[in-house]
């Protein structure tokens, strides 16, 4: 089976757009979304109703518990809190209802999908260093785990429980016996110095991640953010892939 994974939207519809039509050519056979439809980006409500039309799993990213009230917002910085507030204004009752029903993690065909850290999903921690790869080691319930998050695609491949390899290749055959923490960048606001909307593919019987890079229209974004007086920190940074 082959299988999209897409993660952190941030109301991003051009960046999202973009990727649907790029997964067209790739013809998986199911879209798993790994959360943060919303929050930062233009337009919340179309990226849900886009997300929820076209995938196959939706998972609850923070953002998205932060915009009905189901998670604590206030370790947010103030431009998170500040796009956060004006997108609370702006969804629909029909929107929020369905962010309200979603829930940051799941296993389905065979993988893990977690939107933050496996080990504690609710508590929105990240999954950045070597102690925090071997922090979760006991919290992988499959061999492959997918998460999203930090905005930052990488592989984290566990040889054992101690013996940990960041991999940061843009193409990966698994091993049968090994276990992974498969991180799927971000869709509408990518952090690793790249601006082009991320996302990956992964074929089960191959055993094979390959991770995808689209282009998208960022002046159009960054014109509605300006119209919407969305922070302009926000606005600059999506240029800047940070
Ligand atoms: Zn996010």
């Amino acid at each position: 089976m082959k299988v999209a994974i897409f993660s952190d939207v941030h109301s991003n519809l051009e960046a999202l757009e973009a990727v649907f039509k790029d997964m067209k050519r790739e013809e998986p056979d199911k879209k798993f979304f790994l959360g943060d439809l919303v929050g930062y980006g233009p337009n919340p409500n179309e990226c849900v109703e886009l997300i929820r039309e076209n995938s196959d799993v939706v998972l609850a990213g923070n953002h998205d518990l932060a915009a009905v009230g189901l998670t604590d917002h206030s370790y947010f910085n103030p431009y998170a809190r500040d796009s956060l507030l004006w997108t609370i204004e702006l969804l629909t009752d029909a929107n929020k209802d369905y962010l309200k029903s979603l829930k940051p993690t799941a296993v389905t065909d065979g993988v893990q999908l977690s939107h933050s850290s496996p080990l504690a999903p609710d508590e929105w921690r990240y999954v950045h260093s070597l102690q925090d790869a071997m922090d979760n080691y006991d919290s992988l319930v499959k061999n492959v785990c997918f998460i999203g998050h930090s905005h930052i695609p990488m592989i984290i491949e566990y040889a054992d429980a101690s013996n940990i390899i960041p991999i940061h290749d843009i193409y990966k055959t698994l091993e049968p016996k090994r276990k992974y923490i498969i991180n799927a960048g971000s869709v509408g606001q990518p952090r690793d110095s790249n601006r082009e909307a991320c996302y990956l593919v992964y074929d089960d019987k191959i055993r094979n991640v390959s991770y995808r890079r689209v282009e998208y229209d960022l002046a159009r974004t960054q014109k509605k953010m300006t119209k919407a007086k969305l922070p302009e920190h926000l606005i600059k940074r999506l240029a800047e892939g940070r």
